[in-house]
């Protein structure tokens, strides 16, 4: 798996960043990030995140 944010479809909402924190984080900019190194795998919590974002801003 290698997650993206599309950031012209986030809204920052935070619900990525919640339900995984492992792997997104909100930055500077109020937008989800993909944190440095993540592994979806491991932290097994990306396709939960993507289903929860709102708008679809996730790929996997
Ligand atoms: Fe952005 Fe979606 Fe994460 Fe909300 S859940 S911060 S809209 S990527």
């Amino acid at each position: 798996m290698n997650p993206s944010v599309d950031h012209d479809l986030c809204i920052g909402c935070g619900v990525c960043a919640d339900v995984c924190p492992d792997v997104f984080e909100i930055g500077d900019d109020g937008l989800a990030h993909v944190k440095a190194g993540a592994d979806c795998e491991g932290a097994g919590c990306c396709q939960e995140a993507a289903d929860s974002c709102p708008t679809q801003a996730i790929s996997l």
